[in-house]
């Protein structure tokens, strides 16, 4: 198969939907870690190096911007690759069996990921129910 698009296209689409849906976007170079952080709108993930790293940042906007991410752990992963596999501007094979084997992963620890996915929520709805009780904010200099 001939790739299309080269990775300075797949890392530049990445840079664009972060300005498009104003996602701050953090790179790095640890190839096992990426995160997507719903309340300040951000996410962490490996510099776009590869397809499977291109699929590992469309994955984790997904978590920002696809469906299914407040009916648990499954839901949330299951509906971030689709909404990757649907707005990557290619899908190949490689990418297909990282969401495969993240997706398996997830299966297989799915007790711990949903206690984890569980308490992240809730320390982001009581993030939110402090910011709507809180005085409003004094600026000093
Ligand atoms: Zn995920």
């Amino acid at each position: 198969m001939t790739p299309e698009f080269t990775i300075t296209d797949l890392a530049r689409h990445v840079r664009e939907l972060g300005e498009r849906y104003d996602i701050f976007i953090h790179y790095h170079n640890e190839c096992e870690h990426a995160r997507a952080f719903s309340f300040s709108n951000e996410i962490e993930t490996p510099f776009i190096v590869s397809y499977r790293t291109y699929a590992i940042a469309m994955h984790e906007l997904g978590h920002l911007l696809g469906h299914g991410q407040d009916r648990g752990c499954l839901s949330a992963e299951r509906g971030a690759w689709t909404w990757a596999r649907n707005h990557a501007l290619m899908w190949t094979a490689e990418m297909q069996s990282e969401m495969d084997a993240c997706q398996s992963w997830y299966k297989a620890n799915r007790k711990t990921e949903h206690a984890r996915w569980k308490a992240d929520r809730n320390a982001f709805q009581q993030a939110l129910g402090a910011l709507a009780s809180a005085p409003p904010a004094v600026i000093e200099d």
